[in-house]
C-alpha cells in the first residue's frame, strides 16, 4: 500500500543543513495499523509529510498504491492525495469560519464525486460517527479540542482514504478524549478497511498497533514489541515440540515392522 525505498530529505537553511531523514525503507501493507514513535524532532512529522504527499524526499522513492509520488506533480499530487489519502494533524487544522459540517464536506467539493445533497448527507453521516451529530453548525471556536480533533477525523474519512495518517491525534488531548478518539480511529478504520499510519507518543496507541516502528534521528527502525518477542516465543515453542517428536519416531518403526 505504502512503500518507502531509501529515502534521504535534507533541510538547509543558509548555515547549516539538516539531514531529517536518513536512507529510510518501509513497506505498509494493505489494512495494516502500523505506529511511529520516537523522541520530538526526531523526524517523525516530516517522515508523514512526505509518505502523505505534502512534501517531497530528496532521493529515494515513495510509493502509493504502486504509484511513485516523486514523478508527480503538485497538480496529480493534489489529486491523488484527494482520492486517496486523509490526514490528521495534531493541531485539527480546521477552518475557523466553516462550520464542522463545512469542515467536513470540504474534501468532497473538491474532489467533485458527489451531488451537493449527497456531501451535506455523508458529511452529516460521517458526524453522527463521531458521535456529533448535535455540533453540525457549530465553528471550531464553539467546539472543545476533543470535539475539534472528532471534526478533524470525519473530514480525514470524507472521500474513504485507503491510506490514513495521523500526526500526534491524541497528543493535544486530555486521557479520557484522547481514548475516545483513539477508539474512533480504529473502528472507522476497521469499518473503512483504510491502512492506517500513526505517529505517537502514546504506549496505548502503539499497544494496538500491528507494527510499531521507533525514529531516532532520521532513522527508523522496527521496534522490538512484545508481540513480536510472542509470537518468537511461540515459535520457538512449536520447533521444540517437532524436535521432540522427532525423537519418538523409531516407535512407529518398530510398529511398522511388526506389522
Ligand atoms: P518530529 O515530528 O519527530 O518532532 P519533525 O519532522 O517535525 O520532527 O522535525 C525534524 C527536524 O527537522 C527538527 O530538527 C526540526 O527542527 C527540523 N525541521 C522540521 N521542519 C523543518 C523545516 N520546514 N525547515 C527546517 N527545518 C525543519
Ligand atoms: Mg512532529
Amino acid at each position: 500500500m505504502l512503500k518507502i525505498e531509501s529515502a534521504n530529505k535534507y533541510y538547509r537553511n543558509s548555515e547549516e543543513t539538516i539531514h531529517v531523514l536518513k536512507n529510510i525503507n518501509l513497506d505498509v501493507k494493505k489494512g495494516t495499523f502500523i505506529a511511529i514513535m520516537g523522541p520530538s524532532g526526531s523526524g517523525k512529522s516530516t517522515l508523514l509529510g512526505v509518505a502523505a504527499g505534502l512534501d517531497r524526499v530528496d532521493d529515494g522513492k515513495v510509493l502509493i498504491d504502486g504509484e511513485e509520488l516523486g514523478t508527480k506533480s503538485e497538480n496529480e499530487l493534489a489529486k491523488l492525495r484527494s482520492e486517496k489519502i486523509g490526514f490528521i494533524f495534531q493541531n485539527f487544522q480546521l477552518i475557523r469560519n466553516l462550520t464542522a459540517l463545512e469542515n467536513v464536506s470540504l474534501p468532497m467539493v473538491i474532489s467533485k464525486k458527489l451531488s451537493e445533497k449527497e456531501i451535506a448527507e455523508r458529511a452529516r453521516f460521517l458526524l453522527e460517527k463521531v458521535s456529533l451529530g448535535h455540533r453540525v453548525d457549530h465553528f471550531p471556536a464553539q467546539l472543545s479540542g476533543g470535539e475539534e480533533q472528532r471534526v478533524a477525523i470525519a473530514r480525514a474519512f470524507a472521500n474513504n482514504p485507503v491510506l490514513l495518517f495521523a500526526d500526534e491525534p491524541t497528543g493535544n488531548l486530555d486521557s479520557k478524549n484522547s481514548e475516545i478518539v483513539l477508539k474512533m480511529l480504529i473502528d472507522l478504520n476497521k469499518n473503512f478497511g483504510s491502512t492506517l499510519v500513526i505517529v505517537t507518543h502514546d504506549k496505548k496507541v502503539a499497544d494496538l498497533a500491528d507494527l510499531v516502528y521507533e525514529m531516532k534521528d532520521g532513522v527508523l527502525e522496527l521496534k522490538q514489541t512484545e508481540t513480536v518477542e510472542k509470537v518468537e516465543q511461540e515459535v520457538k515453542e512449536v520447533k521444540e515440540k517437532i524436535v521432540s517428536k522427532k525423537k519418538t519416531k523409531p516407535k512407529t518403526k518398530s510398529r511398522a515392522k511388526k506389522k
